[in-house]
């Protein structure tokens, strides 16, 4: 039996953090994962996502380089050297992530963690004492209970396919799915996305979405007000997919991006006083403690964001409270997000529905333009932006964008946000010319 003050069940973006930051502050910490370090943004997530991204994007700069002067490219794009760099550069990454756990201090355990009680986990044949326990073992793609659905592909298997797909088909209008989306259609293989609703991306500004369906539209196939109801074999080791309007198409392959749910299985919380919500995720106090006193949960286990970002602070904001005698609450309000769609978007804050739900009197200041590059492109690709002000206190409620490097741009407003920026705080602002940016800060007039 080993005595630890703190016990890690998961080394993902939370787990890791929280560790690390722990041991530093003294205390004794292990840390178990049984799949990969660096969970689900390093091996199968943010990552490699972001890799595949770039890779993606090269399709349109070499079409657009042509209007700039370059000519004579004759670009073929080959799957198993951006899949095998991908996979050397995770390599690398897993390794970054041993080294920063031991040279914190921090046991690393190879294995499947099962609690047996308030204070001790078993993995494999051993035993661990621990004052303090933390789950933090993410989420786990979720494929909706349907004929076939073996025949799906998830985002854990989709970035190490053996060979390209001539033809995708996508399910789901979330992040996962827009963004794989975008990524399969700039490296070339016809795409089509099916979603239940009228536009993807739920829950973003609804002006954000309208101008997002077009552009989507403009490269894949979208398939809007569809389900899926079976899958099955195709010759060639392809996918016959029945749709519920009596349609049939076949695809190369079919990735679900239909969400994510916690991942508790076979992790022993029976035996102990843990709970989970409706949904399946861990149920904690605003201190990550579940209601066994000595287990804490935080990251996409507790469902609050499913953002590495979120888990990293949530992380530090765990191991001060509980190392470093901190005990500052954790503020969850404007959380800048980015979807890296092609184009990208970007939003922080309230969207206008949001803000009208919530009965407050606002302005809309927006922007729709053809990005200066594409001037000479002819591409008709647009830019939008839009900025929701809270009328009377003039504060900027919420951003939103749409267009080359939205993560980078609203990455910075949303510090300005932060700080409580108002829309007079914008126009005064002196922008940055030529930018795109450089919109949000010369928005005059208030949408009628
Ligand atoms: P999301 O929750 O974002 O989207 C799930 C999508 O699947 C929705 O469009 C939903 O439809 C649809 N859906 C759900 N159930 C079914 C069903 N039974 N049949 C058909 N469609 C269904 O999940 P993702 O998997 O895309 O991503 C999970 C989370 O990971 C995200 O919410 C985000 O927090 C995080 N993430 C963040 C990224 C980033 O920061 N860039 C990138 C990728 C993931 P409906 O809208 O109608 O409910």
């Amino acid at each position: 039996m080993q005595e630890y003050d703190l016990f890690v069940i998961g080394a993902g973006s939370g787990g890791v953090r929280t560790a690390r930051m722990a041991a530093g502050f003294g205390a004794r910490v292990a840390i178990v994962e049984d799949l990969y370090l660096g969970g689900t943004c390093v091996n199968v997530g943010c990552v490699p996502k972001k890799l595949y991204s770039y890779a993606s994007h090269f399709h349109y700069d070499f079409e657009d380089s042509e209007a700039y002067g370059w000519s004579g490219l004759t670009p073929e794009f080959d799957w198993p050297t951006l899949r095998d760099n991908k996979i050397q550069e995770i390599s690398r990454l897993n390794e970054i992530y041993r080294n920063i756990l031991q040279q914190a201090g921090v046991e690393i355990i190879s294995g499947h963690a099962v609690l047996q009680d308030s204070h001790t986990v078993q993995v494999g044949e051993q035993q661990y004492k621990a004052d303090r326990i933390l789950v933090a073992t993410g989420g786990w793609p979720f494929v909706p209970d349907i004929p076939g659905k073996e025949l799906a592909l998830t985002s854990n298997e989709v970035f190490d396919l053996k060979d390209f797909p001539e033809s995708i088909l996508i399910v789901g209008g979330g992040y996962i799915a827009v963004e794989f989306a975008g990524i399969f259609a700039g490296l070339g293989a016809k795409t089509s996305l099916s979603y239940r609703g009228k536009q993807p991306l739920n829950h973003f500004d609804r002006d954000l979405r309208d101008k997002f369906t077009t552009e989507l539209g403009r490269h894949v196939n979208l398939l809007l007000g569809t389900t899926v109801e079976t899958l099955s074999q195709a010759d060639g080791g392809k996918c016959r997919v029945h749709f519920a309007d009596g349609k049939q198409e076949i695809y190369d392959c079919v990735l679900y991006a239909t969400g994510r749910k916690a991942r508790t299985e076979g992790l022993g919380l029976e035996n102990t006083r843990v709970t989970l919500d409706a949904k399946g995720y861990i149920e904690i106090n605003e201190d990550f403690q579940t209601q066994d006193p000595s287990i804490y949960a935080l990251g996409d286990v507790v469902g609050r964001m499913a953002l590495t970002p979120v888990a990293l602070a949530e992380g530090m904001n765990l191991a001060k409270k509980l190392f470093a005698e901190d005990d500052s609450k954790l503020d969850y309000s404007n959380i800048a997000t980015a979807v890296f769609s092609h184009p990208n978007l970007a939003t922080v804050g309230l969207s206008e529905d949001a803000a009208l739900t919530l009965n407050m009197k606002i302005d809309v200041y927006e922007s729709d333009f053809r990005h200066l590059k594409h001037t000479m492109t002819g591409r008709d690709e647009r830019t939008y932006m839009k900025v929701i002000v809270e009328q009377g206190s003039d504060k900027v409620l919420g951003m939103h964008m749409m267009g080359a490097d939205a993560g980078e741009i609203i990455q910075g407003f949303a510090a300005a946000m932060k700080c409580g920026l108002s829309k007079s705080q914008l126009d005064q602002t002196i922008g940055i010319h030529p930018t795109a940016a450089e919109e949000f800060v010369t928005m005059r007039n208030k949408r009628e």
